[in-house]
């Protein structure tokens, strides 16, 4: 079959060269891909960004040098420009040494006489949530089991008034368990705090002791109760304690540290375009990380990326049309915060914004673009990542995600490209303590990097924008189309939406 097919491909590719200026989107496109997957300063840079400045939380010395980090990097990878653009957070947060101990009854292997052995005591490996407030250690809480949390469950459960209460989880396996894992958990907080608990305990969706940061802030605002996360196998140990009748109490203290607002920055490199250098294409993905690990797929790699991305098109000689801006927003962990003040900053010059693309699901395989409900884009856009297909980019679905750094540029009306990638190794070490350099596969990246830049090259040099920017009725008649409205209301983001706190003002 290759033998027989191969050199006419050749032939037909050669004719076609033959006949086509450097500037036809296939050629460029082959041009761009040449050139990203040729070796680079890719590694050295994540690993700089990863082992050298580590988790980066807005507020630390870590996400300062890691903004530093971003200006050098864009610098040596020949931006025309670099900047950074400052906005604030409303609160910092940093975990102390949380500890949680629990102490049960229990007559295992003992004498039931001798009451000093009728105590199994065990160190519960506990990280708090993120953004939530700090516990002074309490002593003795009674440990109460409320399930999954659902209101049946919480009833059942009887008073939690003063105590701690111990959420079940299922185990995390897909994108949409981890969805799921965001809109499971503020329900069973607000009944948490409706029965006063004195603290929550969720289970880790992950196995094998594996501690990860979650939160369920959304603006970067305190949560209303302490809260901790513990290692599914201690909480599954303390549920089965509970479950055949023996009670159990917990030592806890959650010395978080809390503070007033923080300024953070988004790193924004620019290649200027020709023709029309007012009209741009941005490439984003998010700087900043959690801190167990060292946030090497969550994002330092597509940060990585998006300044190879820039490498890329400089090396390649080629002409763009319009500007592409590259972009390393912060505060994404918080709830979008560099995104969304980037798009409130720029609201008056998104008019002239060409399109987004985003990259934040770490390393696994690339396999098309959500493009946030837009059918007018779905034709050109199936045209420009034509020649990503020998890396298994084919589909363009119509999803308006949320959850990463496209979201306040959609609710503003603009084009947005949503990688859509493979779970790969991403799920497992989603936040977590194991999120680390060495997970990292590098020859999928950089195919990454010649897809970035193939299509923000391709949306920069079309000879029209690829699509215009909606109106407010558009975009909410996209929500409708796509029922991402009954979402976005599970989400709460629907209320903002309305209320013209996010998103394009009617
Ligand atoms: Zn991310």
């Amino acid at each position: 079959m290759h033998s027989l097919k191969r050199p006419l491909l050749l032939v037909a590719s050669l004719f076609a060269s033959l006949f086509m200026c450097a500037q036809t989107p296939d050629s460029a496109a082959d041009r761009l891909m040449q050139e990203a997957l040729k070796p680079s300063s890719i590694e050295s840079n994540l690993r700089g960004l990863t082992d050298e400045i580590g988790g980066r939380v807005p507020g630390t010395p870590a996400m300062q040098r890691a903004v530093e980090w971003g200006v050098q990097a864009f610098k040596q990878a020949g931006a025309d420009s670099v900047h950074t653009e400052e906005f604030a957070i409303p609160n910092s947060w940093s975990e102390g040494a949380t500890r949680m101990t629990v102490s049960a009854t229990t007559y295992a292997g003992v004498d039931p006489r001798i009451s000093s052995l009728r105590y199994t005591t065990f160190n519960v490996r506990a990280v708090s949530i993120a953004w939530a407030p700090a516990l002074a250690p309490v002593k003795h809480v009674p440990v109460v089991d409320v399930g999954e949390g659902t209101e049946a469950d919480f009833k059942k459960a009887g008073d939690i008034s003063g105590k701690v209460a111990l959420v079940h989880t299922t185990v995390l396996k897909t994108w949409a368990d981890l969805f799921a894992e965001y809109t499971n958990a503020p329900p069973v907080i607000d009944l948490a705090a409706k029965g006063k608990a004195k603290a929550v305990a969720f289970m880790a969706t992950r196995e094998h002791d594996i501690l990860y940061r979650h939160t369920n802030a959304s603006d970067g605002e305190i949560d209303r109760l302490p809260m901790v996360l513990v290692a599914r196998e201690d909480g599954e140990r303390i549920a089965r304690l509970l479950a055949s009748g023996h009670p159990v109490w917990a030592d806890l203290a959650i010395p978080n540290t809390l503070g007033g607002p923080i300024k953070a920055a988004n790193v924004v490199a620019e290649l200027k375009g020709s023709e029309k250098p007012d009209e741009f294409v941005i490439v984003g993905a998010h700087l900043d990380s959690w801190e167990l690990g060292t946030g090497a797929l969550d994002n330092g790699c597509n940060a990585a990326l998006v300044i190879d991305a820039l490498r890329t098109i400089k090396a390649s000689g080629l002409k763009l049309r319009r500007s592409i801006r590259f972009v390393l927003f912060s505060g994404e962990e918080e709830g979008l915060m560099g995104s969304h003040a980037y798009a409130v900053a720029h609201r008056p010059e998104l008019d002239k914004a060409a399109g987004v693309v985003i990259y934040d699901s770490g390393t696994g395989k690339t396999t098309g673009f959500a493009v946030g409900g837009r059918k007018d884009v779905l034709e050109t856009a199936q045209r420009l990542i034509a020649p990503l297909q020998q890396f298994g980019v084919k589909e363009l679905k119509l999803d308006m995600e949320w959850g990463t750094d496209h979201f306040d540029f959609m609710l503003e009306g603009v084009p947005t490209f949503v990688a859509d990638q493979e779970e790969a190794n991403y799920l497992v070490n989603y936040h977590a303590v194991s999120d680390t350099y060495d997970k990292v596969d590098f020859s999928q990246l950089k195919k990454h990097v010649a897809e970035a830049a193939a299509l923000s090259y391709g949306l920069a040099n079309l000879p029209d924008r690829i699509g215009p920017r909606l109106t407010h009725d558009q975009i909410e008649q996209t929500m409708r189309d796509t029922h991402s409205d009954e979402m976005f209301k599970a989400e709460g983001i629907w209320d903002e939406w309305v209320s013209g706190k996010r998103g394009r003002q009617k």
